[in-house]
């Protein structure tokens, strides 16, 4: 039987998310049966796949590189999951969002910097003037709150999805 494609894609978030996928423990073995894990933090590879089936999207989508990442990921997927509060509602990344990005960037960079004060420009994506949840870019399939979402409740999630079915998380997830 052909292998589903998952990929978990890293926004603007603290890994938590991503450390609860990894607390799946035993239930990743179900998962591995049916599906190969083909892009993400948790991989080796460099370029996004075509054609993914579930795509897991911890993070806001704050930087200009955010956005055109899960642009093209949400080409390339076809179902897209915003796991975790800053992907749902965009939660501590949001924080900033009420400062002036040039503002906080001086904030953060220049005022009180005794060494080499000044605002790094190379290597480092551009700040979008607000940090937004994913649905706001690209359009989402399944929300799945927490922070992060349970390892048993992303387990069911997976399981779900796998089975081509649409996980009922009423009495799974809670936000925070
Ligand atoms: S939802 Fe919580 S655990 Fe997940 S990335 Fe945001 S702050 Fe971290």
């Amino acid at each position: 039987m052909k292998k589903a494609k998952v990929a978990t894609l890293w926004l603007d978030g603290c890994s938590g998310c991503h450390m609860s996928i990894l607390d799946i423990d035993e239930a990743i073995a179900a998962v591995a049966q049916k599906a190969d894990i083909v892009f993400g933090p948790l991989v080796d590879a460099q370029v996004f796949p075509e054609d993914v089936d579930v795509t897991l999207v911890e993070g806001a989508v704050s930087s200009q590189h955010d956005y055109e990442q899960i642009k093209q990921v949400r080409e390339n997927t076809r179902l897209l999951v915003a796991l975790g509060d800053c992907a749902v509602t965009s939660n501590v990344p949001a924080m900033r969002n009420p400062f002036q990005v040039k503002k906080l960037l001086e904030r953060i960079y220049v005022q009180g910097v005794d060494t080499k004060p000044g605002i790094p420009t190379e290597g480092v994506p551009t700040l979008m003037k607000r940090a937004v949840p994913v649905h706001e870019v690209v359009k989402v399939d399944l929300f799945v709150p927490g922070c992060p979402p349970p390892a048993a409740a992303i387990g069911f999630v997976l399981g779900e999805l796998l089975e081509g079915r649409m996980p009922d998380l009423s009495s799974k997830v809670k936000f925070g």
